[in-house]
């Protein structure tokens, strides 16, 4: 049998004249017999080496036999070489680091060390290694490769995260996961730093809001952009309190967060209430230090905190992904309202009846209302009417329930707009209309 022992003779070639870790050497190779780590692979060329100049030094080539040892002991770091020559009384000189790696991938244990006392401070069941290399390592890989024509190898960078991780793995007992983990850390070595970032944690629920006058997110004050000025009371805010904020301060007394970005499917006015089974939304927190947590005592306290404003319900833990379904599906999802409808003049019995029959599965036009084209695009909606029920209250005022399309504007639905709602129900009357109060009553689960 012949074999081919170009790894054993480019490895000896290379070591001549680079030092290398065993990782360094082996990683060279790492395509090679899958299913092993780099250290091991330079271990074993390493060693086999030894075995081929012990057997020369046997065998009557001494010399050449030493000279592979004193390779293997000085830019190998093989002390197992060393031995053998001291043995001998061979006199070598002190290694010297790793020329691609700097000794990075003999310290791993260090990193460890230093990442194991960061990440005390979180909760988590999962992580990821990363990690900023300097652009030199590359670069001496790259030239070594080029030189000895080595097409077998893989990038530092990914041993680096890989061996750090399954160390990791070992010392805290939590797995690797490179889809969604709780937690990234992220070493770079350009500033000497550790970075952990944990990852958002996403929490849904659904909202009652009970009382009017409060918005969904936190309006800041438009005169002063936040600042604080006579208009807002100093407050920086055009409403005191919002649903997000609401919600936000017992999820970050909960889970040591950073910041909440809250994500509604689809939103109230703020003058109409939030009831029936309550809207989706989901919560996302971000850089939590704590994910393990007792949502029903959370659901608890953002009730107990709320007092009476708003209330939530049926919280879970959620995920990005869902994020994007809620808002996708909150358009197309199916909302019921309570209305309380002024007429400019009296109407009558037969006047709803021709708002019910006509709004029957009717298609209404819809351009952006005059009342939030500052801060939406001007275009036309199409969206659909599937009924209205509406009764008397008195001469003028009629209380409708209005089932529709979300996304649909209400208020133009029946005041018309000036003719940008078109029909209306101001219009099917033929008498002026406006909206007196305004409640959503159903939300159609949309996740
Ligand atoms: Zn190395
Ligand atoms: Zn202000």
């Amino acid at each position: 049998m012949n074999f081919n022992v170009d790894i054993l003779e480019t490895s000896l070639r290379i070591l001549e004249k680079y030092c290398l870790c065993d990782h360094c050497l082996g990683r060279q190779f790492a395509l090679l017999a899958r299913g092993t780590d780099n250290s091991t692979r330079g271990f074993s060329i390493k060693l086999l080496l030894a075995m081929i100049a012990s057997k020369l030094i046997k065998e009557n080539c001494e010399e050449r036999g030493v000279y592979i040892l004193r390779i293997l002991a000085e830019n190998g770091k093989f002390s197992l070489a060393s031995e053998i020559l001291s043995r001998m009384g061979v006199e070598i000189s002190k290694g010297k680091p790793c020329y691609i790696c700097n000794d990075i991938l003999l310290n791993l244990d260090t990193y460890a060390d230093r990442i194991v006392s960061l990440i005390s401070q979180y909760e988590f069941s999962s992580f990821l290694v990363g990690s900023r290399i300097p652009g030199e390592i590359a670069e001496r890989e790259d030239s070594l490769r080029s030189e000895f024509g080595l097409t077998y190898g893989e990038s530092f960078k990914s041993e680096f995260n890989r061996e750090l991780g399954k160390l990791l793995q070992s010392r805290i007992g939590r797995e690797v996961d490179f889809s969604s983990p709780d937690l990234v850390v992220i070493v770079d070595f350009l500033s000497d730093n550790i970075e952990v970032h944990p990852s958002p944690l996403f929490i849904y629920g659904r909202y009652r809001k009970l009382v009017r006058g409060i918005p969904q997110c936190t309006w800041i004050c438009s005169s002063c952009r936040g600042v604080g000025c006579e208009q807002c009371n100093y407050t920086g805010r055009k409403y005191p309190t919002s649903i997000e904020e609401l919600i936000a301060i017992p999820v970050l007394k909960f889970t040591l967060g950073k910041d909440v970005v809250f994500h509604g499917a689809g939103r109230e006015d703020v003058d109409a209430r939030m009831l029936g089974t309550g809207r989706p939304f989901i919560v996302e927190v971000k850089e939590p230090k704590k994910r393990f947590i007792d949502l029903k005592k959370l659901e608890e306290e953002i009730n107990r905190w709320a007092d009476g404003k708003i209330e939530v319900s049926d919280l879970r833990f959620s995920s990005r992904s869902e994020v994007k379904r809620l808002k996708v599906l909150s358009s197309i999802t199916q909302k019921t309202y309570r209305v309380l409808v002024r007429f400019e003049g009296e109407v009558t019995e037969d006047d709803l009846r021709r708002v019910e029959e006509f709004f029957v599965g009717r298609e209404v036009r819809q351009r952006t209302p005059l009342r939030v084209i500052k801060r939406r695009a001007d275009k036309v909606r199409v969206k659909t009417v599937y009924f209205i029920k509406a009764k008397i209250v008195s001469s003028n005022l009629a209380e409708m329930t209005i089932k529709c399309q979300g996304g649909l504007y209400i208020k133009e639905l029946v005041s018309g707009d000036n003719g940008r709602t078109f029909p209306s129900i101001a219009e099917v009357v033929g008498v002026p209309a406006e909206c007196v109060e305004l409640d959503v009553i159903d939300v159609s689960d949309v996740v």
